[in-house]
């Protein structure tokens, strides 16, 4: 696996029941996943070289993020690499303007959006778009402006409300895309895994709880989702992967919106090709999780049941803060609560770094969502009772 963060320490997890062999190509020694793989490469996967000695001793790559360049996944499979999900697939989720023209293509709903090419244009994109003008905004303002490329939790997404707001982003010198502002009433994700042969599964759809730009908690499956809505939703994700050739796990970041006509409905944010956030849930809550599925899907075995075990399944983020010595932490929440399930990476804290994720299950929502936040809250520190 290219990348030694934490979804490269959870998919070896996932792997070692099987018996898989398990490489990771890490930045560095510390990372999340290099502290646990016996089979660690430390180096640059920027550099072509280095990925190539790197992928010369395996059967398959897959990826922990998203940041290869596509002209060397393109060299990797030159030399008869599998790179799982290959590089026609994993530009969709490598660069926002190629993914939203695409979607568009396949009939996939979106936010109104276009490339724009300097704060005139945001000001043309937003008059275009027709959003009634806002207390404090100017014509069609607000708008979401967003750099194409090497965005991630909310980094690369600003809310702009003139035209004289619209500065910043350019300077980058990375393309922007403008997106009208969604007035969602909250945010879902659709994870499916599919493999080569085109087998696919499609996971419960969760509602994603984002704070700050950051995933602060999930909940499988989206309480109060309509069926159909959900049936929807799976479809769409399905579809997605098969129309863009992705092997592996695909999450589906969705809005969903109140339409026209008082229904609700889904647009598609964004794509990941990877374990994704969304569905960190899987590892207590579903019958195979999605880094086992990722696994099964890039070695292009039979996948596994992505039903849940339980009825409702909570996964809260733990971030770094104060967080206090774990020993003593531990001993609070085990005792509070044993059926808690924690995952912590070793990592470095940094505030509002994900340094862990911790897991409830069972039939009360309310008091499953508690324990999940109890925990997240006592891990970071931010509460000491
Ligand atoms: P990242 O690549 O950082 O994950 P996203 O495109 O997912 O960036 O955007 C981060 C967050 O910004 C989203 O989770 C959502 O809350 C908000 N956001 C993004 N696009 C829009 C939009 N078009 N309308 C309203 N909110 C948006």
């Amino acid at each position: 696996m290219v990348g030694g963060g934490q979804l490269a320490r959870m998919t070896h997890e996932a792997g070692i029941p099987l018996g898989i062999r398990f490489k990771v190509l890490s930045d560095t020694p510390q990372d999340s996943a290099a502290q646990v793989v016996t089979d660690v490469t430390v180096g640059d996967y920027r550099d072509l070289e280095t990925l190539r000695a790197f992928a010369a001793g395996c059967d398959v790559i897959t990826f922990d993020h998203e940041h290869v360049p596509t002209g060397h996944l393109r060299a990797l499979e030159a030399d008869g690499i599998a790179v799982r999900p290959g590089p026609d697939a994993l530009v969709h989720a490598q660069d926002k303007g190629v993914m939203r023209a695409r979607l568009a293509e396949i009939g996939v709903p979106c936010p109104r959006n276009r490339l724009v090419s300097d704060p005139a244009d945001v000001a043309r994109f937003a008059a275009e778009s027709g959003t009634p003008p806002r207390r404090g905004s100017g014509e069609g303002f607000p708008v979401v402006l967003k750099t194409v490329r090497g965005g991630y939790d909310g980094k690369g997404v600003w809310i702009v409300r003139s035209e004289a707001d619209a500065a910043e982003p350019f300077l980058a010198g990375v393309p922007v895309l403008a997106e009208e502002k969604v007035d969602f009433v909250r945010e879902l994700a659709a994870n499916v895994v599919r493999s080569p042969h085109g087998q696919a599964v499609a996971y419960p759809v969760v509602e994603s709880v984002q704070v700050d730009g950051v995933c602060d908690t999930v909940i499988a499956p989206a309480p109060g989702l309509p069926d159909a809505l959900s049936a929807q939703a799976q479809a769409l994700a399905l579809t997605i992967a098969r129309e863009l050739g992705v092997v592996g796990h695909l999450a589906v970041e969705l809005f969903e919106i109140r339409q026209a006509d008082g229904t609700p409905g889904v647009l598609v944010n964004e794509l990941a090709m990877r374990p994704h956030n969304s569905g960190h849930w899987t590892m207590d809550g579903a019958v195979t999780s999605q880094f086992a599925n990722h696994l099964r899907a890039v070695l292009d075995l039979p996948l596994g049941d992505p039903r849940p075990r339980a009825r409702w399944t909570v996964m809260a983020n733990v971030l770094g803060g104060e967080y206090p010595d774990m020993y003593p932490a531990y001993l609070h929440c085990m005792a509070r609560d044993p059926g808690l399930k924690i995952h912590m990476y070793g990592k470095d804290v940094k505030p509002g770094r994900k340094v862990g994720h911790v897991t409830t299950y069972g039939d009360d929502l309310p008091a499953v969502r508690e324990r999940a936040r109890h925990a997240a809250d006592y891990l970071r520190g931010t509460i000491d009772e």
